[in-house]
């Protein structure tokens, strides 16, 4: 399998350049040279397939020329020893596809996991070295980190900024050890991030390290998450009804992945782009105007994107027309008022508990039900309500409990390096790890 760069089609590179450089020079984004169409008789077998199996399915069809089959098989396995299952509030109607069984909680563990996976034979079979280097504003650099977290010949790095993550997210980053620290930035996650784009750019740093990104502009954090989207119609279709996805949006890598599994052949009649007030895809889809903005802030915090960028693959995939996009892409936003008021009637009208974000994701299902009954719906909860705490049992009024495996981090010892946001000090502090 080659990948090219939107920016430039006639452009190929082979897997493993597209795996540890993560963009091309041309500031594009990589994407897969053929999509392999997996076929009905393949969706239509899998309803009692785990993660882990539709994962290798899929997987050997992608990467058979560049991987082993029974090696790729063993990568898989060990990237996912968790399932994302589909729970039922509403037999046929009403279903939540549970992403947040993996060791942080979030949706972002399936393509960290996978993605680390995929770098680590690489890096095993050339001997080589990586320094990842990830700015976050809380989730991305939990799953980075329990994602990359003992892998040979991978050290990583994770700034944050002070006092603006969780407690829970903040054990996540800064408990584990071994080939990760933790850089406490005094500072916004701006501030982080202009850090670490400093620092790709350095040309000493690029000397000594060999840099890489585990940001979801790397398309192997991309590619796995088109499977739990064919694992989750392998669950409802026995209702024998048209299946809509709902999903909740920031950088939309997550339903960029949902448009792949469609290009696999995944049979859907209508994706979602479900938003908070950070409203720049529903609003394309509604003027045809597409205009990025600063980021407001919300309480579906780990969706406060104004420009996402998997935009352009989103478009991509689905089709660059607008008038096609349509056809099969709904969008719709909604304010902190009506994510609260959703959180509360789902806990009311079923006893379950969702997260902001995947509440945002369950808004945007009934709304879409509301001018086509009749079809099943299936939102993605991208969170374990636990993972917000504070604002959920101030709005259910009700404990949420953590699960046991994060109880644990929360009794380890903090380990983070100070700093302030001062390129020079995150250079030298680089360079004297080395
Ligand atoms: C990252 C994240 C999102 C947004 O996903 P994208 O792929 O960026 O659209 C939604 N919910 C949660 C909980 C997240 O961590």
């Amino acid at each position: 399998m080659k990948f090219y760069s939107t920016n430039n089609p006639s452009l190929r590179v082979s897997m493993e350049e597209a795996l540890l450089r993560s963009l091309p020079a041309d500031r594009g984004l990589y994407m897969p040279e053929t999509i392999p169409f997996m076929g009905a008789d393949f969706f239509n077998s899998i309803s009692d397939g785990s993660l882990s199996d539709i994962g290798f399915q899929v997987s050997k069809a992608l990467f058979k020329d560049s991987i082993p089959s029974d090696k790729l098989e063993e990568l898989v396995h060990h990237a996912f020893p968790f399932d994302t299952p589909v729970v039922t509030l509403e037999d046929g109607k009403t279903h939540v596809l549970e992403l947040f069984h993996g060791p942080s909680l979030a949706f972002k563990d399936v393509g960290a996991r996978y993605m680390a996976a995929m770098m680590g034979y690489y890096l095993e079979k050339s001997n080589q070295e990586v320094h990842i280097l990830v700015a976050t504003s809380g989730d991305t650099g939990g799953a980075v980190a329990m994602g990359f977290l003992g892998v040979p010949g991978i050290k990583v790095t994770i700034l944050y900024p002070s006092g603006r993550v969780s407690d829970l997210q903040e054990k996540q980053l800064t408990t584990l050890g071994q080939n990760i620290t933790a850089i406490e930035v005094d500072g916004s996650f701006d501030d982080c991030q202009a850090l670490v784009k400093t620092a790709f750019t350095d040309s000493e740093l690029n000397r000594q390290f060999r840099l890489a990104s585990a940001n979801s502009i790397n398309i192997f954090r991309l590619i796995p998450q088109s499977f739990y989207y064919a694992r989750a119609y392998g669950q409802v279709k026995q209702f024998g009804k048209p299946v809509v996805f709902s999903t909740p949006s920031g950088n939309f890598g997550n339903l960029s992945a949902g448009a792949l599994a469609y290009k696999m052949g995944l049979p859907v009649q209508q994706f979602i782009a479900s938003t908070n007030l950070n409203y720049v895809v529903p609003k394309y889809l509604e003027t045809g105007i597409y205009e990025p903005k600063p980021s407001v802030e919300t309480i579906s915090n780990a969706m406060d994107v104004g420009s996402p960028s998997n935009f352009v693959r989103l478009t991509h995939l689905f089709d660059d027309h607008y008038e096609t996009l349509k056809q099969i892409l709904t969008g719709y936003f909604f304010n902190d008022e009506q994510t609260k008021q959703a959180m509360e009637a789902v806990y009311q009208q079923f006893d379950y508990v969702m997260c902001p974000h995947t509440a945002v994701g369950y808004l945007g299902l009934t709304s879409y039900q509301q001018s086509n009954p009749g079809v099943c719906g299936i939102t993605l909860a991208t969170a374990h309500p636990a993972k917000f705490k504070e604002l959920v049992e101030s709005v259910i009024h009700k404990p949420v409990e953590i699960p046991a495996a994060l109880e644990e981090l929360m009794n380890r010892p903090k380990h983070s390096f100070k700093m302030k946001a001062d390129f020079d000090e995150f250079k030298e502090f680089l360079l004297q790890t080395a």
